[in-house]
């Protein structure tokens, strides 16, 4: 199936996150028909360019920019005098396309109060829980009576966060899961020559002790501090963090370094920032975990864990619970309970080689039959055919 409609993507970040990896392997699939417009400037756009995806910036004012989901409607009305010329920007640029596909709250928010303008049918990838814990009761009315108005589809990541959608009393016509699938073929080429991952585990490990990979974006709910809890408490294994500190994450990231020195593990861990080679990273590492302290609405590592061949024990909340069948395709702990951690983490570290094989191979198919790129592009061009 493909589409001969003109796609905008639309999304307010200039960083990589699930979102825009989900979207760069959308934007691929319709190549020519296609734009991705990024609302900041960042290292996203380098990646865009190497995909060979047609891309361009359209800087939102600062008063839009520091604007964080928590503070509320007051506060977001202060973003108004930057508002209107921003708006009429992004209509100008939506007059070429048939269909705008948000990525992100911010652009989603554009995109429906410039609709009476461009009259462009909209799909809105909502990709969080839409929960008071992360949204302000006033946000959550804004978005969801702004969505009955103007968007023609409701693109959710989980079952979790489709539940969240409805409970908040969003609309129910039009709204889809579509899970964030993984390019499964590319990830299997990345990891084939074992001599580089040996290599690069090498970076990290000398003696040829364990290494455990915590990945995603440096954030105080993605639980990094519950890894290294973790780490502190088992003997002669090495750590990585991998991921970047977005704009208003330094402090916390800064923490990180602090609680590592002061649990004493400094020499056994190894911060590396954002990086391009995730899977064969992920490949590297003996066990991978995924911490988050909040639920998460979906958590595509843990599927990238999976086809990366490695054990992944994830917290047992949100999306997660969706992707990993406790026991038998990877484990779950209680959230926040870096001592569950540590239990799973030693018993992935000392499990009968052969059973390993077997829940590694589990999770490994499930990946692959259920969280495939593939999927996600059949399902998405049938929402694209029915936008108009
Ligand atoms: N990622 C990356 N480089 C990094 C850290 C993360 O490319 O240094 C990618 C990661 O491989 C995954 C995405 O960012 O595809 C994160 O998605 P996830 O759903 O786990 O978290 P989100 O950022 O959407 O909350």
């Amino acid at each position: 199936m493909s589409t001969q409609k003109k796609i905008l993507f639309l999304t307010h970040v200039g960083n990589m996150g699930g979102a825009e990896a989900k979207m760069i392997s959308l934007a691929k699939s319709v190549l020519n028909n296609s734009e991705i417009c990024m609302f900041q400037n960042g290292e996203l756009k380098d990646t865009l360019q190497k995909a060979g995806l047609k891309y361009s910036v359209l800087e939102m004012p600062s008063s839009i920019t520091s604007f964080k989901r928590e503070q509320g409607l007051l506060s977001a009305l202060k973003m108004i005098p930057g508002m209107f010329g921003f708006i009429r920007m992004l209509s100008r640029k939506s007059r070429d396309f048939d269909v705008i596909v948000c990525m992100s709250q911010k652009s989603f928010v554009f995109s429906a109060l410039a609709k009476p303008i461009t009259r462009k049918p909209i799909v809105w990838f909502m990709n969080d829980l839409i929960t008071k814990e992360h949204f302000s009761s006033s946000l959550i009315k804004f978005l969801t009576t702004l969505s009955r108005f103007t968007a023609n589809h409701v693109v959710l990541n989980s079952q979790a966060s489709q539940k969240a959608w409805l409970d908040a009393g969003g609309k129910k016509e039009n709204i889809h899961v579509l899970y964030s699938g993984v390019d499964t073929d590319n990830f299997e080429k990345e990891i084939q020559n074992h001599q580089e991952i040996k290599a690069i585990k090498a970076r990290y490990v000398k003696d040829g002790s364990p290494l455990i990979g915590i990945f995603g974006r440096i954030s105080n709910w993605k639980g990094q501090d519950i890894f290294l809890q973790a780490l502190s408490r088992i003997d002669n294994v090495h750590g990585i963090v991998v991921g970047g500190a977005q704009f208003g994450e330094k402090d916390y990231e800064k923490e990180l370094h602090k609680l590592t020195a002061e649990l004493g593990i400094d020499n056994r861990v190894t911060f590396v920032g954002h990086s391009n080679e995730i899977p064969k990273l992920m490949a590297a590492c003996d066990v991978i975990t995924h911490c988050s302290t909040s639920p998460e609405p979906f958590g595509r590592v843990i599927v990238e864990a999976m086809l990366a061949k490695t054990p992944v024990i994830a917290s047992d909340a949100g999306g997660a619970q969706e992707i990993i069948e406790h026991g038998d395709s990877g484990y779950l702990f209680p959230m926040g309970n870096s001592d569950k951690l540590v239990e799973y983490i030693n018993i992935c570290l000392t499990k009968d080689k052969k059973e390993k094989e077997t829940q590694i191979k589990k999770g490994n198919l499930r990946a692959k039959k259920h969280f495939s790129s593939e999927i996600m592009l059949e399902k998405f061009l049938k929402i694209i055919q029915t936008s108009s």
